[in-house]
């Protein structure tokens, strides 16, 4: 990281971890061998994915089975969408590795149907249209959204979907490692993860598909991770994912208590300051994440001079940030306007500190 610079957009990304970067190391230098191969070479590079399996499946209690390792989020989400069949039911803020999945489908004749969200993006599906139902055969609602940092009542969607028949999926890209995940209290068939979002490396991922759920393959090849996921092993980038993801278990509890202190210091110097603005999302959301909007201002003129002093903020999804155009998640919670277009992203890491969040504090203030 550049010297004095405060980074505060976790949710776009993470910085790789000690203890991932240690883990990887040797599968980037000397032990290169392909995992397929019978050989010790690929014997040890196996053992390696097998361990990390076992770590990463126990982290979310799963069984490490049901793990299959894929490039990360988008890969994840699109293999879900694809590899089932009939309509979706999925909520208007999913991240667009979802929605846009929504729209291919829809040459091979398989609409989208959207739960509604209310105001703070929490999704009701007891408002959903009854028709949606008729020839649905997934409901994929996020765990935690990326830009307001809500947390979806997965738990009661999942009822709700299993009462109908349907599988259901969450793409946890957000909440792996930073909210307490167990698949089988929470019933969920297929669970989508990102290990750059834990402090793991970019580019590798896995979905999480319970025992028995029907998936069609969506990479097809080779017949690598038992013949789900075809291509040879990312084998340092899956070595690193579990080290993150074990690390960012370890220390979860450590982290919230830590972020929702520093959350408490932004928030309370701009209401100290008289700053016109309103915090959007819900009580329950994702720690470190504060979406506020300012009234009157420009998202991005804020995120511009907030990097001029070195401050790294987003406007909301990073997917979004060179859109003037309000994103997709503000739109569905109609939030109005004169707000809306000055939204900001602030997504803190374990690694900010109380100063760094003062003047995270500050810098808002003085822009405003
Ligand atoms: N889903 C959500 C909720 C995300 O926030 C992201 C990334 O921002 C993705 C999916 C895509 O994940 P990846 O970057 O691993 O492809």
């Amino acid at each position: 990281m550049q010297s004095g610079m405060i980074y505060a957009d976790h949710c776009a990304t993470t910085k790789l971890c000690d203890e991932a970067m240690e883990a990887m190391l040797p599968f980037l230098r000397g032990s290169y061998g392909n995992p397929s191969q019978p050989y010790f070479f690929g014997r040890e590079s196996r053992k390696a994915i097998s361990e990390a399996r076992e770590v990463i499946a126990s982290c979310i209690h799963a069984e490490p089975e049901e793990i299959v390792f894929t490039s990360g989020g988008t890969e994840s989400d699109n293999w879900v969408i694809k590899g089932t069949e009939g309509d979706v039911i999925t909520t208007p803020i999913e991240h667009h590795a979802v929605l846009n999945s929504c729209e291919d489908i829809r040459r091979f004749g398989r609409n989208t149907f959207f739960i509604p969200v209310d105001g703070e993006g929490t999704a009701d599906i007891r408002k959903l249209n009854a028709q949606a139902f008729d020839k649905a055969g997934l409901v994929s609602v996020m765990f935690a959204n990326n830009e307001l940092g809500t947390i979806e009542p997965v738990r009661e969607i999942t009822e709700a979907a299993h009462a109908k028949g349907l599988l259901f999926h969450t793409d946890a890209v957000q909440a792996v490692g930073h909210l307490p995940i167990d698949v089988k209290a929470l019933n969920v068939d297929l669970l989508s993860a990102s290990a750059h979002k834990f402090q793991g490396p970019k580019g590798a991922g896995f979905l999480y598909i319970r025992k028995g759920s029907r998936l069609r393959s969506f990479v097809t090849g080779g017949a690598q991770e038992s013949g789900r996921r075809a291509g040879t092993e990312n084998t340092a980038g899956i070595v690193g994912m579990a080290a993150a993801l074990r690390k960012s278990c370890e220390q979860m509890e450590q982290a919230r208590k830590h972020l929702t202190a520093l959350e408490q210091i932004i928030t309370q110097a701009l209401d100290s300051a008289g700053t016109d603005y309103v915090r959007n999302g819900s009580a329950q959301h994702l720690p470190g994440v504060l979406n506020l909007s300012f009234r009157g201002k420009q998202g991005e003129s804020l995120l511009h001079r907030m990097d001029l002093k070195g401050i790294c903020i987003s406007t909301g999804s990073a997917c979004d940030s060179k859109n003037t155009e309000l994103s997709h998640v503000l739109k569905a919670i109609s939030l109005p306007e004169e707000y809306a277009l000055g939204t900001v992203r602030i997504s803190l890491g374990a690694e900010n500190t109380v100063q760094e969040a003062q003047t995270i504090a500050d810098a808002l203030i003085e822009i405003c």
